[in-house]
C-alpha cells in the first residue's frame, strides 16, 4: 500500500503565511501588534531548542515575542510574580511558561497563575473545562494541531473509531476532547489508551486513526495497525546516534519503517505533529490578539 505522508511542515508554513497576513492588517486597522511572552526557567537543552523555535515563529507571523530567562535558584516565587505582572501587561495576548519546569515547582500552580484568557498553551483548567463542555477556549496546541492536520488533508474521522495511545493532560486527554465534540471535523467515535489498558493490540488494531502520545521510541509496531489506518506519531524522543553531530537523532513512538508499509497515512518524525505545535501556539496567540482588539472596541 502506498501512505500518503502527512506534511506537518508544509501545513504549518501556510498556516504562518495566512497568520502574517492577518495580523499585517489587524497592524494597519489598530497600529498594534500581538505579543506574545515566552518564559523559561533554568536551561533544559530542548526546552532551549522549543523556545526557539518558537520565537522565530513569532517573526514570522509579526508577534512580538518578549523573552524571559529565570535560574531555578529564583524560585517559584518570583515566576508567580512575573506571571502577575505579565497578566496585566496590554501589550501580552499570550503567556507561555516553557514545561517541564525543574524540581521543585508545582506546575499545576504555575499554569493556574496564568490569565485564562493569556493561557495560549491552553493548559488551564479553564480552558481545559471549556473546551470539554464545546465552549470557546484556548485549545492544548498538539491536539489542536492533530486536529488541524487531519483536517488540512480532508482525514475526515466523524463517525470513526479514533484510538489515542496516552492519556496526558497536554496531548491524550485535550485530543480527545476535541474530537469527540459535536462539531465540524470533529464527531469521531473516541478510546483513550493508556498504561494499565489490556488487549491493547485489539484496541490499536480496530482504530480507523491511531494516535501515539506515549514517549517510547518505535512502540507502535506494524501489528499493532490495521492496514490501511491513518497513523498519527506525536512522540519526540531522542535517541543516541553517533553518526549525526549532535550526537542524537528525533524519532517519534511509531516505527515508521515497518508501520508506514501498511497505513493508508502516516505523519513523520520530526516533520509532523512538532510543527503544527507551533503553528497553533500562534494561532492562539492571535486569536487572543483579535478578542483584545474586539474589547478595546467596545
Ligand atoms: P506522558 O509521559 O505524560 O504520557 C505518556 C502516556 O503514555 C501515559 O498516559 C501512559 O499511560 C502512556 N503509556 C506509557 N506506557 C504505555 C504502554 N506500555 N502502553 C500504553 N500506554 C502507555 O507523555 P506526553 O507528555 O503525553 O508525551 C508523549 C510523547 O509526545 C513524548 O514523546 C513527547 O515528547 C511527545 N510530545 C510531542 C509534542 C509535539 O509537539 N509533537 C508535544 C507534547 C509531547
Amino acid at each position: 500500500m502506498v501512505t500518503t505522508v502527512l506534511n506537518g511542515k508544509t501545513v504549518s508554513d501556510a498556516m504562518l503565511l495566512s497568520l502574517a497576513q492577518t495580523v499585517r492588517s489587524l497592524h494597519l486597522q489598530t497600529d498594534r501588534d500581538p505579543g506574545l511572552s515566552v518564559v523559561l526557567v533554568g536551561d533544559n537543552p530542548a526546552s532551549r531548542v522549543y523556545v526557539e523555535a518558537k520565537k522565530k515563529a513569532c517573526a514570522k507571523v509579526g508577534i512580538n515575542s518578549f523573552d524571559y530567562r529565570l535560574a531555578p535558584e529564583e524560585g517559584e516565587g518570583a515566576l508567580i510574580d512575573l506571571i502577575s505582572h505579565l497578566n496585566s501587561d496590554p501589550d501580552v495576548h499570550g503567556i507561555l511558561v516553557q514545561l517541564p519546569l525543574p524540581k521543585g515547582f508545582d506546575e499545576q500552580k504555575i499554569i493556574e497563575a496564568i490569565n485564562p484568557a493569556k493561557d495560549v498553551d491552553g493548559f488551564h483548567p479553564m480552558n481545559v473545562g471549556r473546551v470539554w463542555q464545546g465552549l470557546a477556549g484556548f485549545k492544548s496546541c498538539t491536539p489542536y494541531g492533530v486536529f488541524e492536520l487531519l483536517r488540512y488533508y480532508d482525514i475526515s474521522v466523524e463517525g470513526k473509531h479514533v484510538v489515542i495511545i496516552g492519556r496526558s493532560n497536554i496531548v491524550g486527554k485535550p485530543l480527545a476532547s476535541i474530537l469527540v465534540q459535536r462539531a465540524a471535523g470533529a464527531n469521531a467515535t473516541v478510546t483513550i489508551c493508556h498504561s494499565k489498558s489490556e488487549n491493547l493490540h485489539q484496541l490499536t488494531r480496530s482504530a480507523d486513526i491511531l494516535v501515539a502520545a506515549i514517549g517510547v521510541p518505535g512502540f507502535v509496531t506494524a501489528d499493532m495497525v490495521r492496514p490501511g489506518a491513518v497513523v498519527i506519531d506525536v512522540g519526540i524522543n531522542r535517541v543516541e546516534d553517533e553518526s549525526a553531530k549532535s550526537g542524537y537523532r528525533v524519532v517519534g513512538d511509531v516505527d515508521f519503517a515497518s508501520v508506514s508499509a501498511i497505513s493508508g497515512a502516516i505523519t513523520p518524525v520530526p516533520g509532523g505533529v512538532g510543527p503544527m505545535t507551533i503553528a497553533m501556539l500562534m494561532k492562539n496567540t492571535v486569536e487572543s490578539f483579535e478578542r483584545d482588539i474586539a474589547e478595546v472596541k467596545e
